[in-house]
């Protein structure tokens, strides 16, 4: 039975928020904090609606996370074991930093990134792995889905396939139509700065950079559809070439549907994706955030919302037989499905549900010893069985190439 805080009242904070509830003999007291409090509210009103047999006790609170006094004060108070990181890359340091002085483990699904430089790594939070140490406390990095699950999927390779992993291509798919001209699934601001950079890959000991969406393919995604598919650099590839050494290249790829890349490509034309700031009528304003107050909510899109996701990861190299080897571990996750359990699309559905794992894993000692971890760090078997229980069916194919040379 643990108390716990979650940071962020989105389209993920909802999802983890209802599944402490379902997961009542772990998650005992949960207290949403967030900046604009109504949204927490709504989410606890929610819960009682919807869980009414839960016996998980939720509370709201309004909170700057950019402030660290403000939320070791927070945490002083509420006494938490744990703080789950929800809200969004900009506070994963003062959050980290108010763990430290509070006593408190953390856990975020996305790493850090400063908000005027469109760049993130994992540089700045694994520079807290000695304080984090020191103080006996854990931090765990990017425990969503990507990253987080595709960094189970690879301790999971790694673990009961192969010898060696040579060749690892992250693949992930949202085949979901919400109905809507253009909209992100996740916090626009973030998903927009993601696309429009430069691609990235591993490549036999180098980052190999490529034009924005200069790389795509044609994929077959199971129980989904084929889609073309394109190289970004994300996250996780900076964790994993490194935890697992032998792999020679790493890629990762996403779908995008042609009016999206229209639609994303006019509005870099015209300069709305910019985070440099313009002066408009005597203020500050940078256009991307001005963008993100003009499109739907990413918690909007669920209510209509049809399709499926499919995120995986294929590996490629010598078995555990000494053979050369292919194998694909994926989710397939419905909106409408995840819409009917907790009011939410299967994009922050897939975050969120590997968020609550990632606490409960650390709160029940399974994952857990001090410092700063990426999620592949650790067992993947406990992981992968949780995402069969809560939500996130875990399947496999083999010997099958899904994503070509
Ligand atoms: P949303 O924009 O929907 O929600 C973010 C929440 O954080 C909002 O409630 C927002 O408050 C709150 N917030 C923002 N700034 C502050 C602040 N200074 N103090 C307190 N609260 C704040 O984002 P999502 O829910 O879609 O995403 C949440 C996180 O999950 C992001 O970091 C995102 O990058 C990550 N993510 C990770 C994925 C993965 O697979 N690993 C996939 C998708 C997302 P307000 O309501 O006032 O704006």
């Amino acid at each position: 039975m643990s108390k716990v805080i979650i940071i962020g009242a989105g389209g993920v904070g909802n999802v983890v928020a209802k599944k402490c509830a379902q997961n009542d003999e772990v998650f005992s007291e949960v207290l949403i904090a967030t900046r604009t409090v109504s949204k927490a509210d709504k989410i606890v009103a929610e819960i009682h609606e919807h869980f009414p047999n839960s016996r998980a006790v939720f509370s709201t609170r309004a909170v700057d996370a950019d402030n660290v006094p403000a939320l070791v004060e927070l945490f002083r108070e509420f006494q938490p074991e744990l703080v789950i990181n929800v809200a969004l890359p900009y506070q994963d340091l003062t959050i980290m930093d108010a763990c430290l002085e509070a006593g408190v483990h953390y856990l975020d699904t996305a790493n850090y990134e400063p908000r005027d430089v469109a760049k993130f790594e994992y540089s700045w939070q694994w520079a807290y792995r000695e304080r984090f140490e020191q103080a006996g406390l854990m931090a765990l990095l990017g425990c969503g889905f990507d990253p987080g699950a595709t960094n189970v999927f690879t301790a999971y390779h790694a673990k009961h396939h192969f010898q060696a992993i040579e060749y690892l291509d992250i693949v992930d798919c949202n085949n979901g139509n919400h109905g809507k001209a253009f909209a992100t699934n996740f916090n626009p601001e973030i998903n927009i700065r993601e696309i429009t950079a430069n691609g990235r890959y591993w490549d036999n000991g180098n980052w190999v950079e490529t034009r924005p969406l200069e790389i795509s393919q044609d994929i077959y995604y199971p129980k989904v559809q084929t889609r073309t598919s394109y190289v970004l650099y994300h996250e996780e590839l900076e964790s994993l070439v490194i935890n697992f050494p032998t792999i020679k290249r790493a890629r990762f790829w996403m779908t995008f549907g042609e009016s999206y890349i229209r639609h994303l490509n006019v509005l870099e034309g015209i300069g709305m994706t910019s985070i440099e700031p313009i002066n408009f009528r005597g203020q500050q304003i940078a256009p991307l955030e001005f963008l993100k107050a003009v499109l739907p909510a990413p918690e909007s899109l669920a209510e209509n919302y049809t399709g499926q996701t499919c995120i995986g990861v294929q590996a490629k190299g010598i078995g555990k037989d000494g053979q050369p080897n292919v194998h694909f571990v994926y989710n397939v996750c419905d909106h409408a499905a995840t819409y009917k359990e907790v009011q939410a699309q299967g994009v922050s559905y897939t975050t969120g549900v590997p968020a609550m794992i990632g606490a409960m894993l650390m709160l029940q000692g399974i994952w857990q010893k001090p410092g700063v971890y990426n999620v592949e760090e650790f067992d993947p078997d406990p992981f992968i069985d949780a995402m069969n229980r809560w939500g996130l069916p875990v399947d496999q194919l083999g010997g099958i190439e899904l994503v070509r040379d």
